[in-house]
């Protein structure tokens, strides 16, 4: 993957951190995208490049159509090319349906979903040219399981799906592939989060009865990337130890 070119958002932590760094491992240059926190963005960095890879850090909050569109550009601006964008940066916010305050529809509503699109259109712009690219939503099982609490975040994912399938044919005449990943229970800061009862209720509905962890999510994202997935496109990849069988 020399010289190839991935920006992940949301790559301080979680997910994109894992993404971030297993792109960096498999050659390409990296782009760590984060919202605010400088440290942990500067950490992905040092590991990529103590691993002999290549990377730096931008901070863009990519709700902002104006901080997508920089995010882009300075992608570009550094390494002169974008070819794998992974649509990663996302919230959630669990709030049972007469709760949701419009603060907590218009935040997820803002990055889970115009986020991804902001940055799509933006990288789609940069690889036309080129005739190749690949675009990489981070979704959720949440898209496909009716789970109390996320009517907004499920909305959210249930639109990256959308948004993966129609994107998925009208860029593949360009040469661009738009897949999702869909994990289910990922251990990272956003399940940490959550009440110790409600940690235990969720693993006992797992078959493989534990939380997936985020290189494994990142496993699949590089093959997503990669030559063993050339021929595929729009497809959502659920993750989730059997959790929505
Ligand atoms: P996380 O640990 O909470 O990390 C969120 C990341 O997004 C951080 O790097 C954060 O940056 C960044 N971020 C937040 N707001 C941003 C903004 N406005 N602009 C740019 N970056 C922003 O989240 P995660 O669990 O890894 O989740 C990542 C993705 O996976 C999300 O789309 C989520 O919906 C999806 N997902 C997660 C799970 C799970 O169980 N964890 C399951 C299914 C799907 P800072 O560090 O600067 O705040």
């Amino acid at each position: 993957m020399e010289n190839k070119v991935a920006l992940v958002t949301g790559a301080s932590r979680g997910i994109g951190r894992a993404c971030a760094i297993k792109l960096g491992a498999e050659g390409y240059k990296v782009v760590v995208n984060y919202n605010s926190n400088d440290e942990a963005a500067n950490e992905v960095v040092s590991l990529i490049k103590e691993a002999g890879g290549e990377a730096t850090a931008i901070k863009a909050d990519v709700s902002n159509p104006a901080e997508a569109k920089m995010l882009i550009r300075e992608t570009v601006n550094t390494y002169g090319q974008i070819d794998v964008l992974v649509n990663n940066a996302g919230i959630v916010k669990d709030e049972f349906v007469l709760m949701m305050s419009e603060e907590t529809i218009n935040k997820c509503l803002d990055l889970n979903i115009k986020g991804y699109l902001y940055c799509t259109q933006q990288a789609v712009l940069k690889m036309f040219s080129k005739k190749q690219g690949v675009i990489i939503n981070v979704s959720s099982v949440s898209s496909k399981l009716a789970v109390p609490g996320q009517s907004v975040y499920s909305s959210t994912k249930g639109a990256v799906n959308a948004m993966t399938a129609t994107m998925a044919k009208e860029l593949a005449p360009y040469g661009i592939r738009v897949n999702a990943v869909a994990p289910g229970f990922i251990a990272t800061d956003m399940v940490d989060q959550l009440p110790e009862d409600k940690k235990e209720e969720y693993l006992s509905t797992i078959p493989l009865k534990r939380f997936g962890t985020a290189e494994e999510v990142a496993e699949m994202v590089a093959m997503l990337a990669g030559p063993a997935c050339t021929y595929m496109t729009g497809q959502v990849i659920v993750l989730d130890g059997g959790l929505s069988l």
